[in-house]
């Protein structure tokens, strides 16, 4: 019959309409509980999540801009994990990690510490890369994708003030990671301490 398939599609359409609707009410006051049902294979209806004010949590593996974890002293001081030792920067595709070694004042030896690190994040292509091949766990992936300015040329240089996190920080977005690193070296140390000395 001539027009058949106009028919089909506009029971189709009619269908998403409706259940659109039903949708709404089975999970009403229940949005955010609802996104992982409403925003996978089995959603029904159409479903839109209203960016900004709502928002999908991302994967664990998801990655964006690295950042650098350190480890939080007894008196609240920062102590970067990270030795400065250039192997991200090495790695990094795109070449878009400066390092500055620290001196030591006197003798003029490098200390194994940045003095500056800087990540040109409109050049960064979340690889992860750095992250994959940094012996010390020092730089790593973030979530954080919320990085529009008005500025670049200066904005979108982040410096080591900028870049650094807890290390209570990557433990809340990578919990996975975070449990697997440390169960690591905790095996690590305890073979340590059991070698005869
Ligand atoms: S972040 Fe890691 S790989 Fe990069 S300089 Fe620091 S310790 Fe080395
Ligand atoms: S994620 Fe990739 S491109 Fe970005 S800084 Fe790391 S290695 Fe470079």
């Amino acid at each position: 019959m001539y027009g058949s398939g106009v028919i089909k599609g506009m029971l189709v359409t009619g269908k998403h309409f409706l259940d659109t609707y039903i949708e709404d009410i089975r999970y009403l006051g229940r949005r955010s509980e609802s996104f992982a049902t409403r925003q996978s294979a089995k959603a029904k209806g159409v479903f839109t999540v209203q960016y900004p004010e709502e928002r999908l949590p991302v994967p664990e593996e998801f990655r964006f801009i690295p950042f650098l974890v350190y480890e939080e002293g007894p008196e609240g001081q920062k102590l970067d994990r990270c030795t400065s030792c250039g192997i991200c920067a090495k790695v990094c595709p795109p070449q878009c990690i400066w390092i500055v070694r620290s001196t030591h004042p006197e003798t003029g030896r490098p200390i194994p510490e940045p003095t500056e690190f800087f990540i040109d994040v409109d050049i960064c292509m979340n690889c992860g890369l750095c992250a994959e091949y940094c012996p010390f766990d020092a730089i790593k992936m973030d979530h954080d994708f919320e990085l529009a300015t008005y500025e670049r040329a200066r904005t979108n240089i982040f410096d080591k003030e900028r870049l650094s996190k807890p290390v209570a920080y990557y433990a809340s977005i990578r919990p996975q990671n975070y449990g697997r690193e440390e169960a690591i070296r905790a095996e690590k140390e305890a073979a340590k301490a059991a070698k005869p000395a």
